[in-house]
């Protein structure tokens, strides 16, 4: 079941021509000429559709939540500064077919009546910048795009604005801080950006795989999307899979399978690369906790652990993890989790805005404590300093960075407690290149 890469790999499937040949832009032609923009928004409601950044948060919902103040103007902005670790899905859609997004953002922009809209993109990726930019002229040129769409009466200016390399400007408050031309630091919420976005506007922000996937609905209806699927995880998701799996690649899967057949078959992740065994899965993105292979595999119910949001936090993050952003990191047997965990910690103690005390300060100790346990310097007490750092870290910040950063290595430590005082007691083995501790 494709939704969003079922012509992925028709060739120039990037031009505007060939998408139209493969019904492209028919939802843009079927939300402007024969649906308000209620009834779009009704569908999407209907589908059930969640935010596919990572939060998860109903679409539909968040654009019913969007103020619609007399004479104010609203604005869609589209969150693609994807930059979790482990994440890359959102850059494979928008290079091999920049339309797919450019008609939702069409699509959703009608529903929320908004005439001007942004695809904020992460820096690094200057060639999808232009290959977006590129796609919407083609846009404009067909009356797509700009004054009095397809003689609707309906304007919608659409602009491409890159980031400046920044993990934090992918929140989404730090994004239209950064959008506006200031320095990306998040704000405290609420208000939402529903309420108090871009410019202090009525603002909806949404990951490119939600906006991409609107134009389906459309198309489809509701229902139909909502038909696929596994209670409240409706549809189809894009995961990042990575690691020492056979085939990593870009999948979409629908929701529901379980995260065995994802592992190990044949049509997707192709199983653990040969003659070794499954360690660890980081399911969603760097942000969430790590998962020994027989949790990932299994939920606290002893069922068979499935690709949707709720059953790969069944159990809380005891014996649970998070869909997340879906970047599913694979390790097997000579991965080093506690060089894994330090690697994810220096990545956020960096990214830190510094706004706030805990995650400023607690992000750069936890770096400094790890990076001595992975030297060959930790000392016995370390561990539990970790783990009262984390949760002192973990709800006391403006933002989710600073959770983000604590979860990875209290979970880290709950479930692989064994490999990090086997680094502190033998420092010697730790530090030799390639060794690596072994359960028994
Ligand atoms: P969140 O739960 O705070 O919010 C989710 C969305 O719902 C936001 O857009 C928010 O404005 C909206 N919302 C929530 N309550 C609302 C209300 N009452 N009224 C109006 N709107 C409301 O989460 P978040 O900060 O948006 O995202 C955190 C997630 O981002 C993490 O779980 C992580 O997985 C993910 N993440 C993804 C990437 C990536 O590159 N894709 C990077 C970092 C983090
Ligand atoms: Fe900045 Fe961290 Fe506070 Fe987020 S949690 S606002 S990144 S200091």
């Amino acid at each position: 079941m494709k939704i969003l890469t079922e012509h992925i790999d028709v060739p120039n499937i990037d031009t505007i021509d060939v998408f139209m040949k493969h019904g492209g832009y028919s939802a843009v032609q079927k939300a402007i000429k024969k649906m308000t923009p209620d009834e779009v928004t009704e569908e999407v409601k209907k589908s059930g559709l969640r935010g596919r950044g990572g939060a998860g948060f109903p679409v539909g919902m968040k654009w019913s939540f969007l103020a619609k103040p007399e004479g104010v103007p609203r604005y869609l902005v589209c969150n693609a500064d994807e930059s979790e670790p482990g994440t890359f899905k959102d850059h494979y859609l928008m290079w091999k077919s920049p339309h797919t997004l450019i008609e939702g953002m069409i699509v959703s922009s009608f529903a929320l009546g908004a005439n001007t809209s942004y695809i904020y993109v992460r820096g690094e990726l200057m060639y999808v910048i232009n290959i977006l930019e590129k796609a919407i002229q083609e846009a404009y040129d067909k009356g797509l795009l700009g004054k009095n769409i397809l003689g609707s009466g309906y304007d919608l200016d659409l602009f491409v604005q890159p980031g400046g390399g920044a993990y934090i400007c992918g929140e989404e408050t730090a994004l239209l801080e950064s959008l506006e031309g200031k320095r990306g630091n998040p704000r405290n919420k609420p208000p939402f950006p529903a309420v108090k976005g871009l410019w202090q506007c009525p603002t909806v922000v949404n990951n490119v795989e939600s906006i991409a996937a609107t134009s389906w609905i459309v198309n489809n209806g509701g229902d139909a999307y909502a038909a696929i699927g596994v209670g409240r995880s409706t549809g189809t998701k894009l995961i990042s899979a990575s690691g020492h799996i056979k085939k990593p690649g870009v999948y979409e899967i629908p929701l529901g399978i379980t995260v065995e057949d994802f592992i190990y078959s044949d049509e997707w992740c192709g199983g653990i690369r040969d003659g070794h065994k499954l360690k660890a899965v980081v399911a969603g993105g760097s942000s969430v906790p790590i998962l020994p292979a027989e949790l990932i595999l299994t939920t606290a119910a002893g069922e068979k652990r499935l690709m949707t949001y709720e059953s790969l936090s069944d159990g809380g993050f005891a014996t649970g993890t998070m869909l997340g952003s879906g970047g599913f990191v694979v390790m097997d047997e000579t991965a080093c989790v506690v060089h894994n965990t330090l690697t994810f910690a220096k990545f956020y103690h960096h990214e830190s805005c510094g706004q706030c005390s805990p995650c400023r300060e607690g992000t750069g100790w936890m770096d400094k404590v790890l990076h001595r346990i992975e030297h060959g310097q930790g000392r016995k007490e370390d561990i539990d300093l970790l783990v009262d750092v984390a949760k002192k870290i973990e709800g006391n910040t403006i933002c989710p960075l600073g959770d983000a950063a604590s979860w990875p290595v209290a979970a880290a430590i709950r479930h692989f407690r064994d490999e990090f005082e086997w680094h502190i007691e033998h420092p010697e083995l730790a530090t030799k290149p390639g060794a690596v501790f072994m359960r028994k």
